[in-house]
């Protein structure tokens, strides 16, 4: 094993000075404003400084983590150790006819309005998911009746050897709030979308009416993860929250939304330990109430 300050000089030669970062915190990364520090984090400029990464995570046998836009995620209070990268960098949209072409660290959201842009209709749906293309992937990411997979062509990924990969959209098994990248360790580069060309007023009409119903009905003033939990088949997280009368309740500086069930706030410095207490408070009360187990949709990562 090689020692830590070469570790460094390695990720250094890899990116670059500017593109590493020791003991980084990465609460200044997620959505909900926890988490504690990365060992290493790093922040690719292309897709062969991606593959040299992954083979020196590999030749070191040292942790690897992808963080996307980071909410979807809680990383505990003691951080994670090893090597956390950010594709941040890799953020490039484009088209080719009727695909629109994006990099994974792209915003979803700036693909959507890319796309409206060109008069191209499928990407709607995402207008206001806070994500990347990475991560809309990696969950198969969807709203109001849209997801990933209704417009998904194929991802380029580079899989846990090192190697670049395209893969067509069956091949990623999206289904629920889920895909088989996970299963595989892929970190997605880039995705294609199929797009239809449609009247440009037409596909801001759809967008903006998205828009006005997310901030309506949702706590944007805080930090959160989105809804906290997957849809339980024949309920809704939300109802099933309200109904236990858990809307306000919190631990530490965390608490359930007055304003929409299913999101949990960070409404006062909470720590990740607040966080997650109150997923587990609303899980063991839903089930004592209904007899319905709440899946997470969220990711918890980390160390306490
Ligand atoms: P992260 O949270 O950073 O990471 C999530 C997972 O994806 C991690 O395991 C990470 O390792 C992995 N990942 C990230 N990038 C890559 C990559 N390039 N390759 C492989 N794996 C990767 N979600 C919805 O589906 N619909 C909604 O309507 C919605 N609304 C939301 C509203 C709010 C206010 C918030 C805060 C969240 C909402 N979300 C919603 C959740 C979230 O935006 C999506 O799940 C999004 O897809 C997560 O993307 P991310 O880049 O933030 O991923």
């Amino acid at each position: 094993m090689t020692s830590g300050h070469s570790v460094k000089q390695a990720l250094i030669d890899i990116v670059g000075e500017n593109n590493l970062l020791i003991d980084e915190l990465i609460r200044n990364y997620t959505y909900t404003k926890l988490g504690g520090k990365a060992d290493y984090f790093v922040m690719p400029t292309s897709v062969e400084h991606v593959q040299a990464i992954v083979k020196l995570a590999n030749q070191e046998q040292m942790p690897f983590t992808l963080l996307g836009n980071g909410s979807n995620l809680i990383v505990r209070d003691g951080g994670i150790r090893g090597i956390v990268m950010s594709l941040k960098h890799l953020n490039h949209i484009q088209h080719n006819g009727e695909v629109v072409i994006a990099q994974s660290g792209a915003r979803i959201i700036d693909t959507s309005y890319y796309a409206l842009d060109q008069s191209l209709s499928g990407l709607e749906f995402a207008c206001g998911i806070p994500g990347t293309v990475g991560g809309a992937l990696y969950m198969n990411a969807g709203a109001y009746g849209g997801e990933i997979k209704d417009c998904l062509k194929e991802a380029v990924v580079v899989d846990r050897t090192g190697e670049k990969l395209t893969l067509s959209l069956d091949e990623l098994e999206l289904d629920y709030r889920t895909s088989n990248i996970p299963d595989h360790g892929y970190i997605v580069i880039e995705a294609r979308f199929q797009l239809q060309r449609k009247e440009q007023a037409a596909i801001k009409e759809v967008m903006d009416d998205l828009t006005e119903r997310r901030e309506s009905k949702q706590p944007l003033e805080y930090p959160s993860c989105g809804s906290v939990f997957k849809r339980p088949p024949g309920y809704f997280a939300g109802k099933l929250i309200q109904d236990s009368d858990l809307q306000g309740k919190g631990i530490g500086g965390a608490e359930v939304s007055t304003k929409h069930a299913g999101f949990i706030v960070n409404k006062a410095n909470a720590t990740a330990k607040d966080y997650i207490a109150v997923i587990e408070m609303v899980q063991a009360k839903v089930k004592e109430n209904f007899d319905v187990e709440l899946e997470r949709e969220v990711r918890i990562l980390g160390e306490e």
